[in-house]
């Protein structure tokens, strides 16, 4: 049996222990939510009242110069690239993940426009933007969305036949934690003649992320989950250099122009994937962005050469692996199953758990214990689900314990039978 003195001691050895100052967070308040929303850097508010005072309210519209703000989302890519094995130049941060999957998803389809494949092939686990996304390109430019199930890649009859012209997955689920093998998935999409196109919204400041070694074609991300920066912060775009030259950007905005300042009549589009651009940028926004870049970044200075997401992920496999085992231990017979891959290979940074009855209600009772996770729906699929983030940046081993002792006393209890637990709110 793991007690808290195992805990307190595995905190007392933990080298990233003194990251969690980077951050405000409310007294009381154990934050299992981070794959959601990342919590508040403590430079984030004064960096954002300088950008507002200063740089706008003195600078003006000399800031686009005097205080950088024209190349942001290059500056800001440069600093995402250290963590998804990319390279300086290859990544910009702007838009929504949303609006970037557009964009390349897009710029996949228009490369094999001439290929004669007419499938796009992604999980009906995936998270709904990217299908609705996902189907509305496909019936726009004469595709088919084919959606398998989870597991159906690994299987004997591969899905990934000549029709498809383009792989789109999202590298670790948002509800299950599941993680693909990215290298290997790529190498059989590209065997097929497939491309791919990877969202990491769910891995990027999460787990390492190897996006040229496995010679990934196209990725997306967000910025306000575990990169922290700020509710709705811009999001980012890759695209491998072997197509930077040629892909087509389908908001051809000033922005993406090879030089907007010339205001010439027609779209010239930047090199590379400076194309990525559509318009103007939100400098206020980007500001927040990097300050939670920078708190991710900070892990670099205690891994040296393996950047900052091999001591991240070392405590966040440390972490999920606590909690499983505590789940395990204190909640038996509960009705809780595991629903995250034990293998650690293809785990996230998360552990979801489901039950038959009560999971919206449990995670309400937690949270009104100060305990913030969430809930996500199940389907004919796929039970209801609790899920629970793991921030290597800013929990500890002790974090977990409580954790577990809250939800062991909410179940133990029935304290989330209680109706208040169990009206729904608009967002969950
Ligand atoms: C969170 C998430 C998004 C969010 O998209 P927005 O445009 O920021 O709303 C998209 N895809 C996946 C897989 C996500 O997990």
């Amino acid at each position: 049996m793991t007690t808290l003195e195992d805990c307190r001691a595995l905190d007392a050895q933990d080298p990233l222990r003194a990251l969690r100052d980077q951050f405000l967070i409310p007294e009381g308040v154990l934050y299992l939510d981070g794959n959601s929303l990342g919590v508040l850097p403590k430079a984030a508010p004064a960096r954002i009242a300088e950008v507002v005072a200063k740089e706008w309210g003195e600078g003006l519209i000399r800031s686009w110069n005097t205080a950088s703000w024209f190349d942001l989302p290059q500056r800001l890519g440069d600093k995402v690239a250290r963590l998804i094995g990319a390279a300086p130049g290859e990544v910009v941060c702007t838009d929504s993940t949303s609006v970037n999957l557009y964009k390349v998803l897009f710029a996949a389809l228009s490369q094999q426009k001439d290929s004669g494949r007419k499938l796009v092939v992604s999980e009906r686990s995936n998270f709904p933007t990217d299908l609705y996304i996902a189907e509305s390109l496909c019936r726009e430019r004469g595709f088919t969305l084919k959606l398998i199930e989870a597991g159906e890649l690994q299987g004997p009859d591969s899905v990934l036949t000549d029709e498809v012209a383009v792989l789109m997955l999202t590298h670790v689920n948002y509800r299950t934690g599941a993680m693909h093998d990215m290298k290997a998935v790529t190498a059989a999409a590209h065997a097929a003649g497939a491309l791919t196109v990877w969202d990491l919204a769910h891995s990027a400041g999460a787990v390492p992320v190897a996006l040229n070694e496995s010679n990934a074609d196209y990725a997306i991300g967000c910025g306000y989950k575990y990169l922290n920066g700020g509710p709705g912060a811009p999001a980012f775009a890759w695209v491998h250099t072997r197509h930077a030259g040629k892909f087509e950007q389908p908001l051809s905005g000033w922005w993406g122009h090879a030089a907007p300042f010339e205001f010439t009549p027609h779209y010239r589009p930047a090199p590379g994937v400076g194309r990525y651009l559509c318009g103007t940028q939100p400098v206020i926004a980007l500001a927040g962005l990097e300050c939670g870049l920078d708190t991710v970044l900070a892990a670099e200075s205690f891994n040296g050469a393996n950047g900052a997401m091999a001591a991240l992920r070392a405590k966040s496999l440390a972490l999920t692996d606590l909690f499983i085992a505590l789940v395990e231990e204190r909640c038996a017979g509960q009705g809780l199953a595991l629903v995250t891959p034990r293998e650690h290979a293809r785990r996230g940074s998360q552990v979801c758990l489901s039950r038959d009855e009560g999971a919206y209600a449990i995670v309400q009772a937690l949270i009104a214990r100060g305990v913030i996770g969430d809930y996500r729906a199940g389907d004919s699929q796929m039970p209801d689900i609790l899920r629970f983030g793991f921030t290597p940046l800013y929990l500890g081993f002790e974090d977990v314990w409580n954790s577990v002792e809250h939800l062991v006393q909410v179940l133990e209890t029935g304290e989330w039978r209680r109706a208040e637990f169990n009206r729904k709110n608009a967002v969950t």
